[in-house]
């Protein structure tokens, strides 16, 4: 470059960087666009990396975590529905503190006659109320469903000092438990087995009036040590119904004791089979350990017909043992069916098992093992194989609730045998959210009772995928040429949550306790974000690594929201605080449209615009570079002779230039785009997102363009783009597949569709939920 042309160059560059500040002054103060941007770093919302928990998102050099031991007996007394139990805890304290007590959490508490959970809402009276919700506020006593403690004891046998408050227990120690060190502990204790059905308890039994049987499903049943870590110290927020669980890894040796008659599974590796099992189901549990394509039948529906006769007065001990699990569960009944099959991972077998009554079937034998093993796959496939030697569904009416190995699904024929679309696929994805359950928060052991949507969220993601893979693994069980009816995971499903009344929307970074619409928080709003990430933001292949990546680091660990957020850039390097900011920590929605095209055209003649800019300055054009100037065709500057034709034809400068510049066949090789367009895009939406746009052209081809979210750094409200082309643009449409959740699709197309057909469309969406 010589000398000359430098200081040209620089006199244009000074010349273009004064325009380009003055009119971003401006449009900062139109748009009262400030320095709170959406893409400012994360700093202030996030912990302080520390030891403990690294910058990345990965577990930190110091991380520890408890251990929790426990030895129970249980005795589950059928007759009188009661359960009781007396355990030893040995709690192994990891951390770097002296601890002067321990807390322990009495979920039952939260039905104990005077709780206080009955009494935490302050609603008035609803358009209408559940028929057994209504018998049991108005018409019948609280239940009494809380936790009788009989004892405390240390390791010696003496009675240790204890306090309960609500739903949790303190136990004092006579001297605190020093780092590093262990302590042992037993407590007895007995309650009420609720009637889940009524009381919508996530745990009990449900009666059958016809055969006067019941079908247990147990959960909560024992004093479960609280969590200690380094982000909360004890995690002792009380239950209050709706956040879930926070605990602690450790081993299990559990003995349960029930009716002779009764079948029972549960977490945990099965020690005794021979003493429970009858030969029949020996020889069917050793071909079912060998199935790997279909169910092999361990308890008949014929069998277990019969056994609903029988009442036996005799008692069973099952023993269990499981090793690294984060809680334990069971399901007992005389009236249980079983059936069981392989999965293969690799040189490991993993059983896939269901336990229902004979009023879930024929969907059950027909479904269930079924969607257990495709779950095992999918979620294996997008995170780790799944560790643990089986996965358990339980059938129990209204129920969707996790557990270690186990989980308890609805979805039942009705009393003709009618299996309606609804009740299969809600069966098919109950089965794959509760089993899918068992890699988050199970293994990847989130804190449920702070933020319900790291499991919640992950988990209703990772069913989505599980979904949509089933359908195209079993096509014979969905509707014929149909995909898998998600209820939730498709963009559009959640737009009219999005889009609804601001005042019952809570940002997903809130406690399950606070939040509105816990469906929509917890599970819609996150699964939905996570699945515009991976497809539309950063792609399946760089998703799909960090999140194995953060699946990987907090395996049998206990991760908090910005390990995650962390591990996603991490193993990324797509910058992401923009996407949390927008989706995680506040109420925004998605709505980006085309606002205002532009025609222009190369001109032989400065615009009117630029030789005011010049007189104002006391400049001529001889004083300036070669500039090029394109004319608005709305504006006077323009004439038809310049309509169509090639830059070079309609620009002195840009003619010489060329000429000095460029060889011949440099010269003819060059692009003389014939159209400019000045196409400007608005964000009436809060979050910034990729910006997609279809071009159509007037011979009907097309041109994609998605222009990074970063478009949006500086100028919240309003960006422009200039569009040279050979051919005249027709149409413009911006996220013409739909994959953003933009809340109004009417702004989003050039020239504007009719409107109201938009709308009706929009309408259309919104039904479909
Ligand atoms: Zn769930």
């Amino acid at each position: 470059m010589n000398k000359l042309k430098y200081c040209f160059a620089s006199l244009l560059f000074l010349f273009a960087a004064v325009v380009s500040a003055q009119e971003e002054v401006k449009v900062e103060r139109e748009q009262g666009h400030t320095a709170q941007s959406k893409f400012r770093q994360m700093y202030q919302e996030f912990a302080t990396p520390n030891t403990y928990r690294s910058a990345s998102g990965a577990p930190g050099p110091d991380y520890y975590q408890q251990q929790a031991n426990y030895k129970m007996d249980i005795l589950l007394d059928d007759k009188n529905t009661k359960i009781y139990g007396t355990e030893t805890i040995t709690y192994i304290n990891n951390s770097p503190d002296d601890l002067e007590f321990l807390w322990l959490q009495l979920d039952q508490n939260v039905r104990t006659k005077d709780s206080k959970s009955l009494l935490k809402d302050g609603d008035g009276v609803p358009l209408a109320e559940p028929t057994e919700g209504f018998v049991q506020k108005y018409m019948t006593g609280n239940f009494d469903g809380g936790f009788n403690i009989e004892y405390v004891k240390d390791a010696s046998g003496k009675e240790l000092p204890y306090t309960i408050n609500q739903t949790m227990m303190r136990v004092d120690l006579p001297q605190s438990l020093k780092s590093k060190a262990q302590v042992s502990f037993s407590i007895k204790w007995w309650y009420n087995i609720p009637d889940h059905t009524v009381s919508r308890a996530r745990s009990g039994y449900e009666y059958f009036p016809e055969d006067g049987n019941r079908a247990y499903v147990i959960a909560q049943f024992f004093p479960r040590m609280a969590v200690y870590s380094d982000v909360e110290g004890w995690q002792n927020h009380q239950f209050w119904g709706s956040g879930e669980f926070a605990l602690t890894f450790g081993d299990y040796e559990v003995n349960i004791t029930v009716p002779a008659d009764h079948i029972l599974d549960g977490t945990g590796e099965l020690q005794n089979r021979k003493d429970v099992f009858s030969k029949e189901m020996m020889d069917r549990f050793e071909k079912a350990k060998k199935s790997y394509d279909k169910p092999v039948i361990i308890v008949t529906q014929a069998e277990a017909e019969a056994a609903e006769k029988g009442f036996s007065e005799k008692t069973k001990t099952w023993k269990l043992k499981a090793q690294n699990v984060r809680d334990f569960a069971f399901a007992t009944s005389r009236k249980f069916i079983w059936d069981m099959q392989a999965v293969k991972f690799g040189a490991r077998d993993v059983m896939a098992v269901s336990m229902y009554p004979k009023e879930g079937n024929p969907l059950w034998e027909d479904l269930s093992t079924k969607a257990v093993a495709h779950t095992l796959r999918s979620y294996s496939a997008h995170t780790f194989d799944y560790p643990y030697h089986k996965a358990i569904s339980v059938h129990a009416k209204n129920q969707g609730m996790e557990y270690p190995m186990i989980c308890w699904n609805y979805g039942r024929p009705d009393e003709n045998g009618n299996i309606s679309d609804r009740v299969k696929y809600g069966m098919i994805s109950v089965i794959i959210h509760e089993v899918g359950h068992n890699f988050f928060p199970m293994i990847v052991n989130s804190d449920e009772r702070q933020w319900g949507w790291m499991d919640e969220g992950l988990d209703t993601f990772m069913q989505y995928m599980a979904e949509q893979e089933f359908g195209e693994a079993f096509p014979d069980d969905i509707a014929p040429n149909a995909k898998y009816p998600s209820r939730r995971g498709d963009p559009s499903k959640i737009v009219p949550y999005m889009s609804g009344d601001q005042s019952t929307i809570s940002p997903i970074m809130e406690n399950p306790e606070n939040v509105y619409q816990l469906g929509n928080n917890a599970y819609g709003k996150p699964a939905t974000a996570l699945n515009i990430l991976r497809e539309t933001v950063m792609g399946r292949d760089l998703f799909d690594h960090a999140f194995k990546t953060y699946s990987h680091r907090w395996m049998f660990k206990h991760p908090t929201p910005e390990d995650f957020f962390r591990t996603m850039e991490d193993a990324s390097a797509v910058d992401l605080d923009w996407f949390w900011r927008g989706w995680f920590y506040t109420t925004d929605y998605v709505d980006i449209g085309v606002k205002e095209v532009k025609k222009y055209f190369v001109s032989n003649k400065p615009t009117k615009k630029m030789q005011e800019y010049m007189a104002e300055r006391n400049v001529t054009e001889a004083d300036l570079p070669p500039l090029v100037y394109l004319a608005d065709e709305e504006s006077e500057d323009f004439n038809a002779d310049l309509k169509g034709k090639a830059p070079s034809e309609n620009s002195k400068t840009l003619n010489e230039y060329m000429m000095d510049n460029m060889t011949a066949v440099e010269r003819a090789a060059v692009k003389q785009p014939k159209y400019f367009y000045e196409i400007t895009f608005n964000k009436p939406g809060g979050i910034p997102m990729p910006l997609i746009v279809e071009y159509t052209y007037a011979d009907g081809t097309k041109e994609n363009i998605t222009y990074p979210p970063e478009i949006w750094r500086k100028s919240d409200k309003e960006v422009k783009r200039v569009m040279a082309t050979q051919k005249e643009l027709v149409g413009i449409m911006v996220d013409p597949k739909a994959e953003t959740a933009d809340i109004d699709t009417t702004n989003n197309s050039w020239p504007k569709k009719d409107e109201k057909s938009d709308f009706d469309q929009f309408k259309e969406n919104i039904k479909g939920e």
